[in-house]
């Protein structure tokens, strides 16, 4: 820990942990919060210091007091050996299968991931020689048989973006480095408060601190943290790029960081509440919740999570686009937009089938994704119920 008291005795809980990692109040005057460090060229007192490689910090791309109190922070409630920091989700992503690939490499990609990540992979991975494939997200164990003596990476993602499927991380982790592959998580609806990456076998995992880290839908940024073994070629890959995020995002973040335990908790429970209301709807065929005893990942997440975000998907029954377009743009509580995680509550059609390879998505109606925030979760059902009205008149 950074913090400038001695090593704690207590070993801390995440909610402890997210308001002390990161600090040293007494290396800025006993400001609790680190001060926005902005530069470029960091002066070296002489020529034996420029070749000494004393100074922390040397130039401004390789990192400020501001973006590594944020980058050690993130590694301790990670259980990581190093974090970087980059500009957006996707960033994160790109940077992890870029440390993980090389030309002539072969990477699985769960076919239910993040879909700008997909289009990395084809549109730009593909053009520097690294083949792709796309597997089924509940392929468990049989994963093996895709494994070939050219897999470098492994990239999970669970659940999986909109369509929620939970992955077995740990039997795909043990298999993947049975042939010496890199497992890279992309582990944002979780946050590592909710799935400890490295712990589950994961050696590099991606967060879009965009969502949870931010919480308020004002900043995007990406991390990456990675376990002892893949720090320092992550750290490689980072600064063949310098492509760090700036101290002010850093500082943004490191005040997201301080009540992310406290939100992720009420839109764990406002989401899980609305869930449940909207599973009794009669207009509502299935919700993707993995915390709700109906998901078929349900075991799964409670062994190997320690709780939910407030991101679900539910599919209706079928209903015209009329009727559901109808249903969303009457809703008065909640955004149709991309990204989430804020502090407002979103909703977004989406349809899987148009982009999945590996395995078919075959809803028996229209599928929504829902971002739950911090309101009121009787005026989010009110809005809810007269939207579901408008569901049936359509
Ligand atoms: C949003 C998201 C990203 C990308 O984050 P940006 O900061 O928006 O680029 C990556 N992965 C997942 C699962 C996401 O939901």
């Amino acid at each position: 820990m950074s913090t400038d008291k001695k090593k704690s005795r207590i070993k801390l809980r995440p909610a402890t942990l997210v308001t002390q990692a990161g600090r040293a109040p007494f290396d800025h005057f006993g400001f609790i919060n680190p001060p926005i460090y902005r530069g470029s060229t960091v002066l070296f007192p002489t020529v034996a210091d420029l070749e000494g490689l004393r100074q922390p910090y040397t130039y401004g791309t390789k990192g400020t007091p501001t973006t590594r109190a944020l980058e050690s922070a993130w590694s301790e409630i990670a259980g990581a050996a190093d974090t970087v920091l980059v500009p957006s989700g996707l960033a994160a992503v790109a940077l992890a299968l870029l440390t993980a690939t090389r030309a002539g490499a072969h990477a699985l990609v769960v076919d239910s991931a993040y879909q700008p990540t997909r289009m990395f992979c084809d549109g730009f991975l593909a053009r520097f020689g690294v083949k792709v494939d796309y597997y089924d997200p509940l392929i468990g164990t049989g994963i093996e048989a895709l494994m070939t003596p050219q897999t470098t990476a492994v990239l999970v993602e669970s659940p999986g973006s909109q369509s929620m499927e939970i992955q077995d991380v740990p039997a795909i982790a043990e298999i993947a480095h049975a042939h010496g592959a890199c497992v890279i998580a992309d582990n944002t609806w979780a946050t590592p408060l909710l799935f400890p990456p490295h712990e589950r076998g994961c050696d590099l995992s991606v967060d879009a601190g965009t969502k949870y880290l931010s919480g308020h839908a004002d900043l995007l940024m990406g991390l990456v943290s990675a376990n002892a073994a893949w720090a320092k070629r992550l750290r490689t890959t980072f600064n063949a790029f310098a492509i760090g995020s700036s101290p002010d995002d850093a500082a943004l973040a490191l005040r997201g960081l301080r009540t992310m335990t406290l939100r992720l908790r009420e839109q764990e429970r406002a989401a899980l509440d609305i869930a449940q209301w909207l599973e009794r709807r009669p207009e509502v065929a299935r919700v993707l919740h993995p915390a709700l005893a109906t998901h078929p990942g349900h075991a799964l997440w409670k062994r190997d999570f320690s709780g939910a975000s407030g991101v679900f998907s539910v599919i209706l029954k079928p209903f015209s686009k009329q009727a559901v377009a109808a249903f969303v743009d009457g809703l008065e509580l909640f955004g149709i937009g991309y990204s989430w995680g804020g502090y407002e509550s979103l909703v977004l059609p989406f349809d899987c089938e148009t982009y999945r390879t590996a395995t078919r998505w075959a809803p028996e109606g229209p599928a929504l994704r829902f971002s739950i925030g911090l309101e009121d979760t009787a005026d989010l059902k009110e809005d809810l119920e007269t939207g579901l009205a408008r569901l049936i008149g359509g």
